[in-house]
């Protein structure tokens, strides 16, 4: 069975296996080499072998194969592994299936021996080999041999300061030579062996330990952050060595075939002349630019002949992989090699963008381009941003800290954090925080995930700051090098301005500017041209883009799109984004707005019918006019109207101030309303007197609104509306409440509608919100309209706690691995997700054209939305601002089911 690939000379042993086998950085550069692209010779170490080594098994399976290849790799590159006089170098390269920047290991310049570094030094000078040298004891002795990093870098920082320089470049070879000798003791020390100084040995210690790499703790938070699965493994990579540090007219760079922040069509990147590897984005050094910038730094002005080179390169690649692809690159002697290339990470903006242009450009047609955009990527699109006035009088008034580059589009406001875990202890408090770093590493994954934004003051628009946040939407600005970031007092700081750690500061992510202090937001483009109108559609690329993405998508899914809407404003928004109906309209928050609360509190104080009554026609003109509006807004939409859910003690005053006031507005004693909030108590109040069971004992609450919602549609039918109520009955746990109920909604129902004399269409149906309604759908579904899982109680009621204890354990839970995930953040496929698919099949065992929808949470989470779509419902309902992403996500959902590639930037 074969597990390694050798690439080299235009042929792939692996190309066309792909990443499942190669991983990304494998497979990307057996494919560059099968197009004739320079790369330098290699193998692959397929990824099982990874899973093979977590397991425990030894590599010995796999030392015949790599033999040979070495073989083949030194007749391609000319050069012998251990060879005085012309040494083969290696790097040895992880890459699994998914990239994931940064977290696993690298070893570079391996084969450098205490021999072979005196032939490189013969052949290409003795300051060029040390440089080599000491980069290899760094990396292997950190990666192998578990030498903490920083004392080589402490080693490195003393000879500098012996020397009296500043960069790395102003080091001499006999300087380098110094560092190597410290190196080479630091590992004496630190390990009680000398440094090994056999080529295979070396080759064999970095294989194991890049395979092991993919159970270092960062790769597992990334996994877990990222639901990357823990069997992928890692491939490793064995690559000949070209050197971008071979003096000026050698580099090291990183470059996007189209800008990663905007999408738009441009080559885009940076480089750094005699350099190496991580150089770029390690922020050690402020790379330059790829485009000729009238700086005279550029790569286009500086080396013409690579530039043009790599031009071409960018447009067969794009041609090839039909993605915007990031790509690693390094010159050495002005010859151009690549190292690496993958579809490259990018902003919601860019995704868009990047997708619309490549559908225009007959790329790839409407359905790829609605597989490459990711549903959470459109948040980003209606994120806030900062108004403009407000900032820059903000700027007038000398706010401005400092500026950066825009590596994360949108505005972020929080409070300082200058380390990773303080940005996770603050986040936890519910304080939004913007992480300042210099730069990040992969140790502070966790802090910028909890961040709201993330400010960097060294590194580029490719550093790893830029690359991760870009992947999880952040906000981000990086390489703001005037700010200092002073680690002892706490405290960031520019030439007159400075902020404390736990200080407020603004970043705009679109700008680059860092603002001291908070501003407010305003909407972002595309809700001015939806929603307020402000901007015209014809006036905005972005909104453009938007769209068409969200038509495409529209045409190819089959779960219907509805919203959550309580309030005509509501329903306004969520039919402007693209919401059929409405899935969810809860009338209690419409019982609560000040004017009426009086007169519902006078209803539940009322001692008898009649006086109820008196009260709820009190209620009855506003309930009217609210679902008024409510149709005025949704035409001849589905509107699913939830007769009254909480139970009654939630409208009483429980404070002395507001008893007595309510005592005196109803002239009734507070005795009275103290007696009654005792009496209404509940001891379990997710279980008790509320939903269809004070529908029941108080048929007056749902007549009343029953004659509303009816009243409403008639009159909107009088303005020439064709209105589609649905009343829901919440809670129902057994047939007999739902059938009861249902008798009293139609009776009350005809009432109005003979009174009006108009026909007015319309459908009861029930809420599946606990457990057993679930179960016992089959017996419910006989005479009921339609079901609308209510996930967020049922999700209280499966596991047993609600959304405010999640705040005090459940992080501990998920941690300590008692859960796999938060089931409030998305569904648990084996928990509530296990009740709504049980809950369709038997209700529409009995009534197959059953329909079925879901108005919780969940109803706008991606991952939930794919599940819903896979257990046959009819729509999934979410919160207005929600609509674009379920209507992306459910055709996204449609297309894996045809199984169609899904996302490609993974
Ligand atoms: P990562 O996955 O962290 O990006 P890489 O395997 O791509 O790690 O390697 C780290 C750096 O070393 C990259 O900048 C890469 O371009 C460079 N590099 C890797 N292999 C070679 C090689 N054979 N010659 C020159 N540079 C290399
Ligand atoms: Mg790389
Ligand atoms: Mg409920």
């Amino acid at each position: 069975m074969k597990r390694v690939y050798s690439f080299g000379n235009g042929v792939a042993e692996g190309a066309g296996l792909g990443k499942e086998t190669l991983g990304g950085k494998g497979a990307g550069l057996a494919e560059m080499t099968a197009l004739g692209i320079p790369v330098p010779p290699g193998f692959t170490i397929e990824t099982s072998v990874c899973a093979d080594v977590s397991r425990g098994a030894s590599l010995d399976g796999i030392r015949p194969e790599v033999e040979s290849a070495l073989v083949k790799l030194e007749h391609d590159a000319d050069k012998h592994f251990g060879d005085p006089e012309n040494p083969l170098l290696v790097s040895v390269r992880s890459g699994a299936r998914s990239s994931m920047p940064g977290m696993m290991d690298t070893i570079l310049n391996l084969g450098l021996t205490s021999r072979t570094v005196k032939g490189l030094a013969a052949r290409s000078g003795d300051r060029f080999a040390f440089d080599c040298r000491r980069r290899f004891l760094e990396m292997y002795g950190d990666v192998v041999l578990r030498v903490p990093r920083h004392e080589f870098e402490k080693a490195m920082k003393e000879v500098k300061k012996a020397r009296g320089v500043s960069s790395d470049a102003d080091l001499s070879a006999a300087d380098l030579a110094e560092i190597v000798r410290r190196d080479e003791q630091i590992v004496r020390q630190r390990t009680g062996h000398d440094f090994p100084d056999d080529p295979r040995e070396q080759l064999w210690g970095a294989i194991g330990a890049v395979f092991r790499s993919w159970e270092n703790e960062r790769a597992k938070t990334y996994r877990k952050l990222h639901h990357i699965p823990d069997d992928w493994g890692t491939a490793v990579s064995v690559q000949a060595m070209v050197f971008g540090n071979r003096g000026e007219t050698s580099a090291t760079g990183v470059a996007f075939t189209r800008d990663p922040a905007s999408g738009e069509r441009k080559f885009y990147g940076e480089f750094l002349p005699n350099a190496q590897g991580e150089d770029v984005v390690a922020g050690l050094r402020t790379p330059r630019p790829l485009n000729a910038d009238g700086s005279g730094l550029s790569l286009e002005e500086t080396m013409p002949r690579a530039y043009a080179d790599l031009q071409l390169v960018r447009e067969r690649l794009e041609k090839r992989f039909r993605d915007m692809q990031d790509l690693e690159f390094t010159i050495e002697e002005d010859k151009l090699y690549l190292l690496q290339t993958r579809n490259g990470k990018r902003t919601g903006f860019a995704a868009v963008r990047i997708a619309t242009d490549m559908v225009d450009e007959g790329l790839i047609d409407a359905e790829e381009a609605v597989a490459r955009v990711e549903p959470e990527q459109l948040v980003q699109l209606l994120a806030p941003i900062f108004d403009g006035k407000e900032k820059d009088a903000a700027v007038k008034q000398g706010r401005l800290l400092g500026k950066g580059l825009p590596a994360g589009p949108g505005a972020a406001c929080g409070r300082i954090a200058l380390t990773a875990e303080r940005a996770v202890a603050m986040a936890g408090k519910g304080e939004p925080v913007v992480l300042v770093r210099e730069e990040t590493s992969p140790e502070d994954i966790a802090g910028m995930h909890a961040a709201a934004g993330i400010l960097t003051t060294r590194g580029g628009a490719t550093s790893h700051a830029a690359v991760v946040a870009r992947g999880m939407g952040r906000t981000c600005i990086v390489g703001a090098g005037e700010i200092t970031v002073d680690h002892a007092h706490k405290e960031i700081r520019s030439k007159s301005l400075k902020a404390a750690e736990g200080d407020w500061i603004s970043i705009d992510g679109t700008t680059g500017e860092v603002l001291i202090g908070k501003l407010s937001t305003r909407p972002s483009e595309v809700l001015q041209v939806t929603i307020e109108g402000t901007i015209k559609p014809e006036d905005s690329a972005v909104h453009r883009a938007f769209t068409r993405i969200l038509e495409w998508a529209d045409a190819r899914r089959r779960l219907g799109v509805r919203a959550n809407a309580d309030t005509p404003n509501d329903a306004r928004i969520a039919r402007l984004f693209g919401a059929e109906g409405i899935g969810l309209c809860r009338t209690e928050h419409m019982f609560f707005e000040a004017r009426r609360i009086v007169a519902v509190r006078e209803m539940i104080l009322a001692e008898t019918l009649a006086e109820r009554r008196a009260a709820l026609a009190k209620i009855l003109p506003m309930q009217r006019e609210d679902f008024l509006g409510i149709f005025r807004e949704m035409g001849d939409r589905p509107v699913t109207i939830r007769l009254l859910d909480p139970p009654l003690h939630e409208f009483l005053p429980h404070d002395d101030d507001t008893m007595q006031k309510t005592a005196t507005e109803l002239g009734v004693s507070i005795e009275k309303i103290r007696e009654r909030t005792h009496a209404l108590k509940e001891t379990n109040p997710m279980l008790g007197h509320r939903g269809c069971r004070l529908g029941i004992t108080n048929p007056e609450i749902y007549e009343m609104q029953v004659r509303a919602i009816f009243e409403a549609a008639a009159a909107a039918m009088r303005e020439g509306l064709h209105p589609n109520p649905e009343i829901m009955i919440p809670l129902v746990g057994a047939r007999g409440e739902f059938e009861r109920l249902r008798v009293l909604v139609e009776d009350s129902a005809k009432k109005v509608i003979a009174e009006a004399g108009l026909e007015i269409p319309y459908k009861v149906g029930t809420m599946i919100e606990v457990p057993r309604a679930a179960l016992r759908a089959n017996r419910i579904a006989l005479n009921c309209d339609f079901f609308s899982f209510g996930t967020n109680d049922l999700t209280q009621m499966t596991y047993g706690y609600s959304r405010d204890d999640v705040g005090t354990f459940l992080p501990v839970y998920i941690a300590e691995g008692i859960l796999p995930e938060d089931p409030f953040s998305s569904l648990d496929q084996y928990g509530v997700g296990e009740l709504v698919a049980i809950g369709t099949r038997r209700g529409r065992e009995v009534k197959p054209k059953l329909k079925v929808g879901i108005c919780g949470e969940h109803g706008g989470d991606p991952r939930s939305i794919e599940f819903f779509n896979h257990v046959g419902l009819d729509y999934v309902s979410c919160s207005p601002f929600r609509v674009p992403v379920a209507r992306l996500a459910a055709a996204r959902a449609s297309l894996a089911e045809k199984n169609v590639g899904t996302s490609s930037t993974a």
